[in-house]
């Protein structure tokens, strides 16, 4: 006899651990399957924080679910007792009516997000820290920061181990059936039965799933720490988080205040990234090898605007995206013969700030077919011809 799950969960990644907790809190039975171990750099959670915004330029259907994700990260908080969220708020700059900050302006109309800024003649009080071109307009998100990947899905994991989940690391996922009587996983050292399956294989989702291959690209990714001179300006005391978009490139720069945490070779570390897709790649071939050409355009930026922060470079890493045709998530239970099967992919390089609540959309789909949260938009359909 197989061991039997009530549900299977492909992927104990970012929104594989929320899910787990989120189903063995209400007394579901799970397997959780790693094909690493819990938290890794080779999938899209490395690199130790994520940046938490509400002002959603991305789309304003996305704001009902982050004030969900909110309240979720301190639910888990509360749980595991460990901080995961850093209220530093974000610090958004760019030419005048630059279409993203018009967005993100629009985004904080619609739902009451509070967001001080230029145009009602405040000033900030970075000015130290950004040197900004005369034509460049601001804006502060108070209620935003970062959070710490790695506490978030510990603290999932270990929730979910004391709800009975069953997770297991270390363990490839090579196949998948599902038919009407329920569904069968094989991995590289086992083989499971369940009455549910849910996919959250992050870059690796299009093997899996049988995906083409426009629907998910997958994107490799840098990220670049130095050691600023005098870190003391930079730090979370005294500095937030912060995005600088630009007429002449796509996507824009972001960044975190210096921290302490981290690793030994990133802490006391000013990291900054590029958010745009890179060069496409296959997850299993990763190139992460670093080049100058990887971060000179990175070291250009701080010299341009945050000339303190440049010094000794600490750390590289790269990390994935894995891209929808829209930028936009799928989240859904899938039809007729797949009906047993919930997938959630493509989460494009904005999804981390949202696995406190796609666990639990997740756990709505799998248990029940539908979740009163408004997903509707992120429709597994849109993409069929
Ligand atoms: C550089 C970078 C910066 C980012 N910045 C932000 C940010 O500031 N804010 C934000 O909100 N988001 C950000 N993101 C996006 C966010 O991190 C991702 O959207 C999120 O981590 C995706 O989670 P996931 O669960 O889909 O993938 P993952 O966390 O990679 O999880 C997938 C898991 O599935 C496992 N798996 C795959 N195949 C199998 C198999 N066959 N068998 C068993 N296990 C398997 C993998 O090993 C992996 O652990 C960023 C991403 C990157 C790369």
């Amino acid at each position: 006899m197989l061991p039997v799950y009530d549900h299977i969960v492909i992927g104990v990644g970012s929104m594989g651990s929320s899910a787990c907790y989120h189903l063995s809190k209400r007394g579901a039975s799970v397997l959780g399957l790693e094909q690493f171990g819990i938290c890794h750099e080779r999938g899209a959670h490395g690199g130790e924080t994520r940046i938490i915004r509400k002002a959603y330029f991305e789309h304003p259907d996305y704001i009902p679910l982050l004030e969900r994700a909110y309240e979720n990260w301190r639910e888990i908080e509360l749980v595991s007792n460990e901080k995961i969220y850093h209220e530093t708020g974000i610090f958004y700059a760019g030419p005048k009516q630059h279409a993203l900050l018009e967005q993100i302006k629009e985004s904080a109309r619609l739902y009451q997000i509070p967001l001080k800024g230029s145009f009602n003649g405040d000033h900030h009080a970075y000015r130290d820290q950004f040197t900004l071109p005369t034509d460049f307009e601001w804006m502060l998100e108070p209620f935003a920061g970062f959070l710490l990947t790695e506490k978030a899905i510990r603290s999932y994991v270990a929730a979910a181990r004391k709800h009975n989940a069953t997770i297991r690391e270390n363990e490839k996922v090579l196949r998948w059936e599902s038919n009407r009587d329920g569904v069968r996983v094989v991995t590289d050292k086992a083989e499971y039965q369940g009455k549910q399956l849910i996919f959250t294989a992050g870059p690796w989702s299009a093997r899996l799933l049988n995906l083409p291959p426009e629907q998910l690209k997958i994107t490799r990714q840098v990220l670049l720490w130095t050691r600023p001179l005098d870190p003391v300006p930079f730090s979370e005391q005294h500095f937030p988080c912060w995005l600088i978009v630009d007429h002449d490139k796509p996507g824009g720069y972001y960044g975190f205040p210096v921290h302490h945490w981290g690793s030994e070779q990133t802490a006391g570390g000013f990291k900054l990234a590029y958010h745009y897709p890179g060069d496409a790649t296959d997850p299993e071939k990763v190139d992460r090898t670093i080049r100058t050409s990887d971060t000179d355009h990175l070291i250009d930026f701080q010299e341009r605007f945050l000339p303190g922060t440049k010094g000794q470079v600490l750390a590289t890493k790269t990390c994935l995206y894995s891209n929808s045709q829209d930028e936009h998530f799928v989240i859904d239970r899938l039809k007729g013969d797949l009906d047993r099967v919930t997938v959630a992919w493509g989460f494009s390089g904005h999804g981390f700030k949202f696995v406190s609540v796609v666990g639990e959309i997740l756990a709505d789909l799998s248990m029940f077919g539908k979740t009163d949260l408004p997903i509707g938009f992120l429709n597994a359909d849109r993409f069929k011809k």
